[in-house]
């Protein structure tokens, strides 16, 4: 079953308040939404599994704990998931990095292909999806689909934002994959724009409105 997992820590919803605003700059959004994912990356990551070492300290011998398996796999998408992607390496500085190119089509706003790069070994990874938007719900499901195919150990999506419409397709196409998100939004306008949402988040991110 899709789980939702509405991250409601009082920095995470602070920040978001923040970048919300239209009048926040460029280089404030950008600040924010690096710090934002740090901040995620608590959460999405609190259910990785653990390993027993046995370690040397200065006064003695003791079992501690490290992250199991392969290295973790953030997917951006392309190009807003850069923003979110910048802050969670912070956090997880040995994750590998895979790319999906894709924009929407302004006219049937379904998601269109350009791009696909990933790590080797993704049957063993854990892959977190990562788009700070999900609206339609259409990139998203794409994402997963050709994710997927690769045969990770378990997926999960990100976004900062999102609203019942894009909830509900990628729930509908993907019930097993879960969604991490700061904010369930009322809905999408005709343009497949979330309200009241942050405007478009490429655009805020590299300043090119
Ligand atoms: N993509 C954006 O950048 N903003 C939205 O509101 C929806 C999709």
């Amino acid at each position: 079953m899709n789980q939702v997992h509405h991250i409601r820590h009082p920095l995470v919803q602070h920040k978001l308040t923040l970048m919300r605003q239209k009048d926040a700059s460029t280089s404030t959004f950008r600040r924010l939404l690096n710090e934002l994912s740090m901040l995620m990356a608590y959460e999405i990551t609190r259910d990785m599994p653990l390993h027993a070492v046995q370690i040397e300290t200065p006064l003695e011998s003791m079992t501690g704990q490290l992250i199991d398996g392969k290295k973790l796999v953030f997917v951006s998408i392309l190009r807003a998931g850069t923003g979110i992607l910048d802050g969670m390496l912070n956090v997880v500085p040995g994750a590998r990095v895979g790319h999906i190119g894709l924009y929407r089509d302004p006219k049937t706003l379904q998601a269109v292909e350009y791009y696909f790069k990933m790590p080797k070994d993704m049957e063993e990874r854990d892959v977190i999806l990562l788009d700070p938007m999900l609206a339609t719900g259409n990139s998203a499901v794409a994402a997963i689909d050709k994710v997927k195919a690769l045969k990770p150990r378990s997926i999960k999506f990100a976004c900062l934002l999102t609203c019942p419409e894009g909830i509900a397709t990628v729930h509908q196409a993907h019930p097993d994959v879960p969604i991490y998100t700061a904010a369930i939004d009322r809905a999408l306008n005709d343009h497949g724009y979330i309200l009241p949402g942050l405007g478009d988040a490429g655009d805020r991110i590299f300043g090119t409105s």
